[in-house]
């Protein structure tokens, strides 16, 4: 099975250790993921790719008990859906990232998450389909 990723420029892919894809205003300085072609803040279109951080911070989250609405939403329906959770993580005080979440349980506000990527459907192909999300960072272990 192949793996593909969700959409193009989203993130890096294929990557070890995929990071998010945002831009960077040149005016101001402003951080926005996804990347967008002119600043929300100051309508300077001098946007830059600017790679986030893989780390960030939980800032609120919620549970997805039904499938959002689709498009842009495209992945299981019906009894084949699965509720999740999603929030935001902030990432290095640069950008709150809208994310999908790898768990409900044992959240906590202002843990520190780790992107990841997870498979999110099969497609037509009959390739997996991987998205974006966050996991807590376990615990550091006992020991060294
Ligand atoms: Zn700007």
């Amino acid at each position: 099975m192949v793996r593909v990723p969700v959409a193009e420029g989203v993130f890096t892919w294929p990557s070890d250790e995929p990071r998010l894809i945002g831009s960077r205003c040149g005016g101001c300085a402003i951080v926005t993921f996804p990347t967008q072609n002119s600043c929300p803040r100051c309508a300077c279109t001098e946007m830059a790719e600017h790679l986030l951080p893989r780390r960030g911070r939980l800032w609120a989250w919620t549970t997805q008990e039904f499938p959002p609405p689709s498009p842009p939403y495209a992945g299981p329906t019906g009894d084949a859906f699965i509720p999740y959770a999603v929030g935001y993580v902030e990432l290095a005080g640069e950008v709150r990232v809208e994310t999908r979440l790898t768990q409900a349980e044992g959240l906590r506000t202002g843990m520190e998450m780790e992107l990841v990527l997870v498979p999110f459907r099969t497609n037509d192909d009959g390739n997996e389909v991987v998205t974006f999300a966050f996991r807590p960072l376990g615990g550091a272990g006992s020991g060294g």
